[in-house]
């Protein structure tokens, strides 16, 4: 890659090169050549190209002019994750101080994706991805092909499908080792879809927000009932849509759309870092279920609960919300979402026809 890169460079020191600290231009006395450790002038070719062979600073102009994906948000992304992307320091520095770390790697993570970028042998860069809980582990499944991180991302640990690519529910145990710039972008583009364009959209100040009811509006078909939603006062609805689904526990994503252009929603937008522009399927196909069992007209029911029992009822609705079920173990008879509390619960209040306090639903039709 020397030689690649030196051709590069002797072909574009007509037109300039100002770059992380690197400057070259050809003069009539000849090259200039110009980083923090070195200031030459009046240089033949030959001498440019023996100057140039060993510069970390002409490797970094070459890596980032014809080796990574020159769109935008790829190029800022790769950046970022190598901490390129803040001003270089007035002495140029900044590449030195990168390079040496990148001989020791250079860790980020995205999501609940860990990524270290390094220099191989060529001083190329690779960029190895795992899950985060699996930093420090041995013995993953190597794999090398992006395509396959799709796979990896459509089932979750226990094998049940992931609508929400986005959700922190990632399965463990694979690693992608040594992949290209190219290649490392199509992975975490495969496991959170448009996270890199809208990061960037987002850093530039032009990510385009579509709010809740831009698009409910929109909607058609078996999904235009959701426009229905929206006909009473108020937002409230959707704070409670989006305390369901777009929290920091159920989504990575920040959401930044908000009720409309001009009424935010109570509920925090989370934390993430890469931000969400739009309500996405799984939350316009619960707000058309939840938009059918809105429409219900409350009913009294009397039921005789004791105390506890109502207690255990809010605590078996918590545990469901919060994804708990599994982790309460079965000698744990304190928590009221224990599955054997739930069964007595069961046994006690529910009739043959599975009818709480054997009340019949009595649904209008
Ligand atoms: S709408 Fe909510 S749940 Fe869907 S991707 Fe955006 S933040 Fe996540």
């Amino acid at each position: 890659m020397t030689a690649e890169r030196v051709d590069a460079l002797v072909a574009t020191a007509s037109d300039g090169i100002d770059f992380d600290g690197l400057r070259v231009e050809a003069t009539d006395d000849g090259y200039a050549f110009e980083t923090p450790d070195a200031d030459h002038a009046g240089l033949d070719e030959a001498v440019l190209r023996d100057v140039a062979a060993g510069s970390d600073y002409v490797s970094n102009w070459y890596v980032w002019h014809a080796v990574v994906p020159q769109k935008p948000d790829r190029w800022a992304f790769l950046r970022w994750l190598e901490g390129a992307d803040v001003d270089v320091d007035a002495d140029g520095s900044d590449v030195v101080a990168r390079y040496d770390a990148l001989t020791e790697g250079v860790t980020t993570e995205w999501g609940q994706l860990s990524i270290t970028v390094r220099l191989d042998e060529g001083g190329r860069r690779r960029y190895e991805v795992r899950h985060v809980d699996d930093v420090g582990r041995d013995g993953l499944d190597r794999y090398d092909d992006p395509l396959e991180a799709r796979d990896l991302a459509t089932h979750d640990e226990r094998g049940r499908y992931r609508p929400l690519k986005a959700a922190p529910s990632l399965r463990t145990g694979w690693q992608f080792a040594a992949l290209d710039p190219t290649a490392l972008v199509e992975v975490v583009e495969a496991f959170y879809p448009a996270s890199v364009p809208n990061w960037y959209r987002e850093r530039e100040g032009e990510l385009d927000v579509t709010h809740w009811r831009e698009t409910m509006g929109r909607q058609t078909g078996m999904y235009g009932v959701v426009k229905t939603w929206d006909r009473g006062e108020g937002y409230e609805h959707v704070n409670w849509v989006a305390e369901a689904t777009c929290d920091d526990s159920q989504c990575l994503k920040r959401r930044e759309w908000q009720y409309d252009d001009e009424t935010d929603l109570d509920v925090d937008g989370g934390d993430g870092q890469f931000p969400c522009r739009e309500p996405c399927s799984v939350v316009v196909s619960g707000a058309r279920k939840w938009t059918k069992l809105e429409s219900e007209q409350p009913r009294t029911y009397e039921f005789e609960l004791t105390p506890s029992e109502k207690e255990q009822l809010e605590e078996v609705i918590d545990a469901v919300a919060d994804g708990r079920t599994d982790e309460i173990r079965e000698a744990d008879v304190s928590d009221g979402a224990n599955r054997f509390r739930a069964r007595f619960l069961r046994a006690k209040l529910f009739d043959d026809e599975g009818n709480l306090a054997g009340t019949p639903t009595d649904r209008e039709t």
